[in-house]
């Protein structure tokens, strides 16, 4: 096995899987990058040492600071994990409608958690907004700002993207993948096409979402919506500015999660709905381009981040999802 050189070299460098599911439901090969193989068990590790590192290297984030972030919890899990390696404080804010599971593990990490009620990005109570001024507000912190920070997608365009061509060994037609902040799909987008620009750039769009209208029609339109963490954009971050996208499929919940059942009864992977999303956008995209393909997608996160929501009976009968067959009795 690699010898690593400290602990924040455990971020990237994922291994990569072929899916046989989807692969055989398809006749292209279906790879995927298992994000979850991370430290902080998502692909958000990646963007988060890149903010911190780029903060340090603009003399913004000096020794003993403090670094505030909005997110659905990865980013915060990831920033926490980076400011203990680093010797930084982190204060992580977060919609309350998240799962348990991400606030209980921010808090076990050390960061100081604050909640706010879901609100629509126009309020000013919105938690991107609020981690903003509580930056604003604190001696010595930074706001990290993976939204409108493009360090977050410069991670996949100089990690992420890089280490697919390398994988594939240069043999990729396609790639999918939701957006959040935009950062993966506009990063890995940009990266791969400067090696082939033939290389087809997808977005699985989840309902709710506005970006799907955005690529299709050219208007910011959200229809719907998702129960999944993480994805689902109403705006074009900086992130998502120039991101080549040359296809857009709309995925529902109940497709994006019979892929989670699938990929965890036949494959034995324990995903989140982000990534049953992108798998059921990596079979639209394959059925688009046509039998024989390699396309390749992100397996963003760790399913035990999910254990009181996707995985469980009474929490997918109360949002009329689809129960686990497994799950019916227990
Ligand atoms: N899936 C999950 C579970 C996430 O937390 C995120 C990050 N918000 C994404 C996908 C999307 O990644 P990005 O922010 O790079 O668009």
């Amino acid at each position: 096995m690699l010898l690593q050189k400290d602990s924040l070299a455990l971020i990237g460098n994922t291994p990569m899987v072929r899916l046989a599911g989807p692969s055989d439901a398809t006749g292209c090969d279906i790879y995927a990058k298992c994000e979850f193989a991370n430290p902080g068990a998502s692909v958000k590790d990646r963007a988060a040492l890149f903010i911190v590192n780029d903060a340090e290297e603009k003399g913004l984030l000096k020794p003993g600071g403090t670094i505030v972030e909005g997110t659905a919890g990865n980013t915060g899990i990831g920033l926490a994990l980076v400011a203990n390696a680093k010797g930084y404080k982190s204060i992580i804010v977060m919609p309350e409608t998240q799962s348990r599971e991400k606030m209980d593990t921010l808090r076990a990490l050390g960061a100081e958690l604050v909640t706010v009620p879901a609100a629509p990005y126009s309020n000013p109570g919105h938690f991107v907004h609020t981690s903003r001024r509580l930056a604003e507000e604190t001696e010595g912190a930074i706001w990290a700002n993976q939204f409108d920070n493009i360090a977050n997608r410069k991670a996949h365009i100089i990690g992420t993207a890089e280490e697919i061509w390398t994988q594939m060994e240069g043999r990729i037609d396609g790639f999918v993948c939701a957006a959040g902040t935009g950062g993966t799909i506009a990063g890995v987008g940009l990266g791969l096409k400067a090696h082939d620009e033939n290389i087809t750039i997808a977005l699985a769009d989840p309902h709710g979402a506005a970006l799907y209208n955005y690529y299709a029609h050219g208007e910011l339109k959200a229809e719907g919506n998702s129960v999944a963490e993480g994805i689902g954009q109403g705006r074009i971050t900086a992130n998502l500015e120039g991101a080549p996208i040359d296809a857009q499929f709309r995925i529902s919940d109940e497709e994006g999660l019979e892929w989670v059942r699938r990929l965890l009864a036949e494959e034995g992977l324990c995903l989140g709905l982000s990534s049953g999303i992108n798998v059921a956008g990596a079979v639209a995209l394959a059925k688009q381009l046509g039998p024989g393909k390699k396309i390749v997608t992100i397996l963003c996160d760790t399913g035990f981040r999910y254990l009181s929501t996707l995985y469980n009976r009474q929490w997918l009968e109360s949002k009329g999802l689809t129960v686990f067959p497994w799950l019916a009795h227990n």
